[in-house]
């Protein structure tokens, strides 16, 4: 059932979108069984809960940290971390360079941008990551590689904001790439299972599905 969900979901997707299976709160039989049918990107965003299912689960699976990561347990993930989302400030940034050192790796990042009009969710505003980037503060770090943005829209059935919010991003990720990065930043990773859809118009092309393919989180 799993596997037919993310089959259903990848025939809306355009073929250089990549779909980030986020399984955060599921058992993992059931990311098992998406395995089983081929999903090889999974999210997940509890440090402890990543750390026990990356134990018992295959090693080819490709680990995405997408929610708001603590310094303090950076070096948990760092020796098998595939991609992690959220960066959300320099001190964060500093950690993961440092503890992908230790294990002698370089580790992909996207920077968190907060565009929505919500004051819980994390990530640099626009002029703090345009700041951040001409400072050139993130060049010292040689055992990360910043590959693009990520933003969480506002929760809201207004999609004309929805759409606005992912365009800011949009527009953001052009004017950095094209300034400092000689255009080769190449991930744009924003949209979720209520949103994704707009996302894709609007710029993305890493989609964190969650609840549409294994169902509601049961929390705590
Ligand atoms: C949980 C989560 C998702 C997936 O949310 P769904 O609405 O279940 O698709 C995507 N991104 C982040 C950062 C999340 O924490």
């Amino acid at each position: 059932m799993v596997s037919e969900r993310i089959d259903r979901i990848k025939q809306t997707l355009p073929e250089w979108v990549r779909l980030v299976a986020v399984s955060k709160y599921h058992p993992a039989s059931m990311i098992q069984e998406a395995y089983d049918g081929g999903q090889r990107i999974f999210g997940e965003s509890h440090v402890q809960e990543l750390v026990q299912k990356y134990d018992i689960l295959p090693k080819d699976i490709e680990w995405h940290f997408i929610g708001h990561l603590q310094t303090n347990k950076v070096k948990y993930i760092a020796p098998f971390v595939s991609l992690i989302h959220a960066v959300d400030s320099e001190h964060l940034l500093r950690e993961i360079d440092k503890q992908a050192k230790k294990c002698g790796r370089v580790i992909p990042v996207l920077m968190q941008v907060h565009v929505a009009k919500e004051e819980t969710k994390f990530g640099f505003l626009p002029d703090e990551l345009l700041a951040f980037m001409q400072s050139g503060a993130w060049q010292q770090y040689e055992n990360v590689s910043i590959e693009g943005l990520m933003c969480m829209a506002t929760n809201t059935d207004d999609e004309a904001q929805i759409a606005r919010e992912f365009e800011q991003a949009q527009q953001l990720f052009e004017m950095v790439n094209a300034k400092w990065l000689n255009g080769k930043w190449k991930t744009r990773s924003w949209g979720m299972s209520d949103d994704y859809p707009i996302a894709v118009q609007h710029g993305s092309n890493m989609v964190r599905i969650g609840s549409l393919i294994f169902g509601e989180r049961v929390y705590g």
